[in-house]
């Protein structure tokens, strides 16, 4: 038995070693580097790829070993792969959106959100949170982990959790023959019981983390945006639950109520945070609670509202009331000292523009490399993977951009990224 057990360990360790030695290196040649760590940009570096992890990070443009790829990236600036903490890949903005819930095959939304997935990857962002859909989210999650589709390592809600007639009631604005009783299956829950019960559905489902609805919001066909939605003691019970099951809760909020709620409950982000007010920032800094502004949401949801039947009726005054307001919210969190990670609500807007966000909030004061930061070292810390992304440094996973320009000069020239590379493998050249 024991020599069966040698012979086996023996294996295993020759075939691991021998992956190592035969994975190819590649070493990336960076006219600059952008790591996520630093305060300032190196020049002439080299990044060396074995596998799917960075191997070293080294001064100089080192000469390959035997073998090795070379990647030539000496006119361009290369930065950690993008994460962006808010997305919701099954759908996407048009006046069409809302007939076509009642539309649309399963199918449809699925093939839509593949190509949504891989727009979103090829401009830069190598990871994404998925803030809710119906479920379709987990299944392209697992399509692109399989590499059957090309798209961002994801971290997936599933079905957003709200209360009836919430921001995420499926059924808001339908007739009352289709209307019906949707419960907690369907993230629909009133109370305590039924608050867990949605989350451990959720659990159950493969979701990779909890989203839910403190307050009203802009894209519901209900009449409040901004109200509180939750009990303090319902939010509880979903953070409770939740953080049982080993999962994070993300916070849908507008108002200050539904924040105040929520952090003192002990979520983990508060998404969009529109109308924060001072103690609301004072409570996330005193909870560790991170902010996901979405400013590009605020911006081209106004934008839209400015088209007459963009959006049914009850939407458009909110979104005309609460858009505009996003930019100076951040703007205070970001001086008052919230910490801040990228986020920008895609499917609001077009999938593949979200590197628009970097010039929202480098023009509401916040320096260029701490926007980087936001997108990298900081969303990697929201969700917990520090350990192996959002920054370009030996052991992490090798998710690695690049763009032609220099991005602390001109914040807009992330919007035009040149190089991707996810977890080893080259997307785009
Ligand atoms: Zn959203």
């Amino acid at each position: 038995m024991k020599k069966h057990f040698y012979a086996v360990a023996a294996l295993v360790l020759l075939a691991f070693t021998s992956s190592q030695t035969l994975a190819q290196k590649t070493y990336l040649h960076c006219g600059t580097l952008i790591d996520g760590i630093g305060d300032k940009a190196q020049t002439e570096m080299t990044v060396i790829v074995s596998g799917n992890q960075i191997l070293a990070v080294e001064k100089g443009y080192a000469t390959p070993e035997a073998g090795a790829q070379v990647i030539d990236l000496k006119n361009k600036t290369v930065l950690p792969g993008f994460m962006d903490m808010h997305v919701h890949f099954e759908s996407e903005t048009s006046p069409n959106a809302y007939a076509e819930k009642l539309s649309l095959n399963q199918g449809t939304m699925a093939f839509r959100a593949g190509n949504y997935a891989e727009r979103t990857l090829m401009a830069g962002f190598t990871t994404v949170r998925d803030l809710g859909g119906s479920g379709i989210n987990i299944q392209l999650r697992n399509a692109i982990n399989q590499g059957l589709m090309r798209g961002p390592r994801m971290f997936v809600v599933g079905k957003a959790i709200s209360g009836t007639g919430g921001h995420m009631d499926p059924t808001n604005g339908y007739n009352d023959q289709l209307m019906g009783d949707p419960g907690p299956a369907d993230g629909v829950a009133n109370g305590v019981d039924e608050c867990r019960k949605a989350v451990r559905q959720q659990y159950k489902n493969g979701a990779d983390l909890i989203k839910i609805a403190a307050t009203g919001g802009v894209l519901s066909v209900a009449k409040d945006g901004s109200g509180p939605q939750y009990s303090e003691e319902e939010i509880r019970a979903i953070v409770e639950t939740a953080h049982d099951l080993g999962m994070k809760v993300a916070v849908h909020a507008h108002g200050a109520e539904g924040m105040k709620r929520a952090i003192r409950a002990g979520v983990t982000s508060i998404e969009h945070g529109t109308l924060m007010d001072e103690e609301t920032m004072k409570l996330m800094k005193k909870n560790g609670t991170w902010y996901v502004p979405t400013l590009t949401a605020g911006k081209s949801v106004a934008d839209s509202a400015k088209i007459p039947n963009y959006y049914p009726p009850l939407v458009t005054p909110k979104a005309l009331a609460i858009g505009p307001q996003l930019q100076g919210t951040f703007a205070k969190a970001y001086k008052a000292g919230v910490k801040i990670a990228f986020g920008t609500d895609a499917g609001v807007f077009k999938h593949g523009k979200n590197a628009k966000e970097f010039e929202y909030m480098v023009e509401a004061g916040m320096p260029a490399m701490e926007a980087i930061k936001a997108a990298t070292l900081h969303a990697a810390e929201l969700v917990g993977a520090s350990d192996k992304l959002g920054s370009v440094q030996k052991g992490k996973l090798a998710d690695l951009i690049a763009v032609d320009g220099d991005p602390l000069q001109d914040i807009k020239t992330l919007q035009q990224v040149s190089f991707v590379m996810k977890d080893g493998k080259v997307y785009k050249q």
